[in-house]
């Protein structure tokens, strides 16, 4: 018999070590190997914490995001606006060297996890791609090639199903634990959130928990002390907008 896996699913951490670590504290026990889907760093003000946190808990599978890319230099940000360009230059100019070469080393998605389970930063087919809608959702669904497809980059919980040729977009209740069941035959895009910077309207930090013997997929949303990673943000010299952001949850 196969041993059942918990996987801890975090996205779009971006350098929130304050919410990151509110994030572990509520899913302590709850699983047994971690999933990145990127964006460590970039606008949060503790991006070599929020790295050796990551790095101490050796994920199975950690893929880079777009600010990754801008922060260790692989990428010269060019697409970014004038807010975000500031942050991955201030990043880049915070990280070590062995956090910047980790950076760098982390592979594009997406990546197989398991018979069950892949991750992706933005889409199966193109990493910087953004899913928002039904639309995006099936163009993604066309390059998955595993059941329940796990993504980040918009900082957005949804979760598309798709069955034969429909597919399906719900957003999860964040005052309801939400737990997705997956039905066998049917085919699933889940963006569990955004630890460190969301933009839902809910300033709460969000991460998921897929279990592959239940075959559930359960988000969650943990309060965490905002006025500190304000703080950390302010007192860094990071544009204002990126701490008053945090507070709105958007
Ligand atoms: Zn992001």
């Amino acid at each position: 018999m196969k041993d059942v896996v918990r996987y801890l699913i975090l996205s779009d951490l971006h350098a929130n070590l304050d919410a990151l670590d509110a994030v572990l504290a509520d899913a302590s026990g709850a699983w047994d190997r971690m999933l990145v889907l990127g964006d460590l760093v970039g606008y949060g003000a503790e991006p070599n914490q929020v790295v050796d946190r990551v790095r101490a808990l050796k994920p199975i599978a950690a893929i880079r995001g777009n600010h990754d890319k801008a922060a260790c230099g692989l990428d010269d940000g060019s697409q970014f606006n004038h807010v975000a360009r500031l942050a991955a230059e201030w990043t880049g100019g915070q990280l070590t060297a062995g956090n910047r070469e980790y950076l760098r080393q982390l592979p594009s998605g997406p990546i197989q996890v398991d018979a069950l389970v892949e991750i992706c930063h933005g889409s199966p087919f193109d990493e910087d791609q953004y899913i928002f809608d039904g639309h995006d959702a099936s163009d993604a669904l066309l390059t998955a090639t595993r059941p329940l497809c796990l993504f980040g980059h918009t900082h957005l919980p949804v979760m598309f199903r798709a069955l034969a040729e429909t597919v399906q977009g719900s957003v999860p209740d964040p005052d309801v634990d939400t737990a997705l069941r997956l039905e066998s035959g049917a085919r699933y895009l889940v963006n569990v959130g955004s630890v460190g910077q969301p933009r839902d309207g809910d300033p709460r930090a969000a991460y998921g928990i897929v279990d592959d013997g239940s075959r559930e997929v359960r988000m969650r949303r943990v309060l965490y002390p905002v006025e500190s990673a304000q703080r950390k943000i302010l007192a860094a010299g990071l544009p204002a907008s990126l701490a008053n952001r945090l507070a709105i949850g958007r």
